[in-house]
């Protein structure tokens, strides 16, 4: 797969402010107000930073957290999981493995098959119906 490299001030030229703060500097949007935690709609959420496919709606769940999450990613080699030790806690940081551009977080408190729950930034992502 190629790689996207760009520059911090490409990234801020061509993501919206909100998209720039999480895809690139790790924010977190908040719950319920965005756009894809209650989306119902099939399809495939891609990377809203380099289109690399991500996550299919049939992996889709509602975890009633307000951010969109799945089970699984669409294959294992298209998210990377990072440790992230940040604000005292441990956590699974997920980025594209395209473009390194951060997702959201991975918990193992999802339903089966994986028990897995990739809670993802709704403005990290792209549903392409
Ligand atoms: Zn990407």
């Amino acid at each position: 797969m190629d790689q996207v490299v760009k520059t911090d001030e490409e990234w801020k030229k061509e993501l919206s402010s909100e998209a720039y703060r999480v895809l690139r500097q790790k924010g977190t949007e908040r719950p319920f107000v965005n756009k894809y935690h209650d989306a119902k709609e099939e399809g495939i959420y891609e990377c809203a930073a380099c289109g690399n496919d991500l996550f299919s709606s049939d992996t889709k769940y509602d975890s009633h957290t307000g951010w969109p999450s799945f089970w699984a990613p669409l294959a294992k080699d298209k998210v990377k999981v990072i440790l992230d030790k940040s604000q005292g806690m441990i956590r699974e940081e997920v980025v594209c493995v395209r473009c390194g551009s951060h997702l959201g977080h991975v918990f193992n408190d999802g339903p089966k098959p994986t028990g897995r729950r990739y809670c993802m930034n709704s403005v990290s992502l792209d549903l392409i119906k």
